[in-house]
């Protein structure tokens, strides 16, 4: 019976660099997948152009992965977004930066990133199953029986599961790591969407689908508080909301949404003046350009497709000179150019999130060797550890370096 040093459940991101690290190690490697090639998510990220990593330092990788990042201080230690960039350099593809540290391959394609991976793997002699799925796991005398009622059975001293999370199901991560290790006793925290699109129940915003609302200010209201959001471009879609704010912020948003069910999103057009500034601008202008139309003059604040439905919502007819506006309305014009509240009242399901927030609970995992806690010489690497980070190449960092810990430990 051939008995393999280490067996690689997953051939994305995480898989393959856990398997390209056990190899260099000098131990005997297979990875089994169950698509027909490598890599099937990692060629959708960032639209194709693969957001690889970010240059930012350890303490804002570890604070993108929220309360329990520090769990990742070891692993980002051992192998860092810097000695990413030197294996893909190395290895002949050069990384570019972009807008806040993110980091892309200079050909702005995530298949360079596969074939690069490809080619290492096969320098290493890495041994690849494809249309494998592992369906069962058993360990007994310390060597791990892997099964699938497709395929002959694999043994193996160690496994590596890098099996993802459960969101874009096509790509072929569906969640069977999460139920392997589920029946092997480790705790799978609730699975959450990160990064994903939220939906708005106001039905006008749905008919402005495609509109960017340019350096917005936001902020979410609950149980009477309110947090304000970082500025940025905000998307309207044909159900709610998206674009980078939204996507960053989500996984704190879905979270209150789950204790206070409904929010309410606060658009502020006009960020960069408080309100009495506000109030004092729109005095002056009002007397500056009191010939205008109201719908003209809103063009100044707001993008045009918006300013109808909005005069709608406040019931002021748009033909009106500022001159004809009353104090009354200048006033509910004010507050609602700082603040339009619209209602999130849910969020695009799992499937369309860009990560999974949940799996196999962090307590059952050594943060220094990603093994298992209940299982000796079971790895976990990449998307399928509970959490997630944001977006900016995080979640890419996190599956690499997770895969390094746990080739390099197994
Ligand atoms: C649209 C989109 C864009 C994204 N853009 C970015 C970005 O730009 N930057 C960034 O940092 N992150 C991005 N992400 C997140 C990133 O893609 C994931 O965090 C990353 O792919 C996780 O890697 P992984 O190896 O853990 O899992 P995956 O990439 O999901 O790979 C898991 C592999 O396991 C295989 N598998 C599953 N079950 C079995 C089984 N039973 N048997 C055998 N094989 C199995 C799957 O087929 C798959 O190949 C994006 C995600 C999406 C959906």
């Amino acid at each position: 019976m051939k008995i393999y040093d280490i067996a690689v459940v997953g051939a994305g991101p995480a898989g393959c660099m856990a398997a390209i690290r056990g190899s260099q190690m000098g131990k005997k490697v297979i990875i089994l997948e169950r698509n027909n090639t490598i890599g099937r998510k990692l060629l959708l990220t960032a639209n194709g152009r693969c957001n690889i990593t970010n240059t930012s330092t350890i303490d804002v990788f570890l604070e993108k992965f929220g309360k329990q990042g520090s769990f990742y201080r070891d692993v980002f230690n051992q192998f860092s977004n810097h000695d990413l960039q030197n294996f893909f350099k190395n290895n002949g593809l050069e990384l570019k930066e972009e807008s806040e540290g993110r980091l892309f391959p200079v050909t702005e394609k995530s298949k360079s990133v596969i074939d690069v991976l490809l080619n290492v793997l096969e320098e290493y002699k890495v041994e690849i199953v494809y249309n494998y799925r592992l369906e069962h796991l058993q360990k007994a005398s310390k060597i791990f029986k892997l099964t699938s009622t497709k395929n002959e059975p694999i043994t193996a001293y160690h496994v590596v599961i890098a099996t993802g999370g459960v969101s874009y199901g096509f790509t072929g991560s569906t969640g069977d790591g999460l139920r392997i290790s589920e029946l092997l006793g480790h705790q799978i925290t609730d699975l959450k969407p990160g990064g994903v699109p939220l939906c708005v129940r106001e039905e006008w915003v749905h008919n402005l689908k495609g509109v960017t609302l340019e350096n917005a200010g936001l902020s979410i209201g609950y149980g009477g508080k309110k947090i304000y959001l970082p500025r940025g471009n905000l998307l309207l879609t044909h159900f709610g909301v998206s674009g980078p704010v939204i996507l960053d912020s989500s996984n704190k948003i879905v979270e209150l949404m789950d204790e206070h069910g409904d929010l309410k999103l606060y658009i502020d057009f006009i960020p960069e003046l408080n309100s009495e500034a506000m109030r004092v601008r729109l005095m002056e202008d009002f007397q500056k350009h009191s010939k205008k139309s109201l719908r003209t003059y809103l063009k100044y604040h707001i993008p045009n497709s918006m300013i109808d439905p909005l005069l709608h919502i406040l019931s002021i007819n748009p033909t009106k000179k500022l001159n004809q506006i009353t104090k009354k309305e200048r006033m509910v014009l004010q507050e609602t150019l700082k603040a339009l509240p619209l209602t999130l009242n849910g969020h695009l399901p799992m499937d369309k999130a860009m990560v999974t927030c949940g799996g196999v609970s962090k307590k059952d995992i050594n943060p220094q060797t990603m093994e298992s806690k209940l299982i000796g010489g079971l790895f976990f690497a990449g998307e399928i550890i509970a959490g997630c980070g944001g977006r900016g190449g995080y979640n890419l960092q996190q599956a690499f370096s997770t895969g390094y810990v746990a080739g390099n430990s197994a």
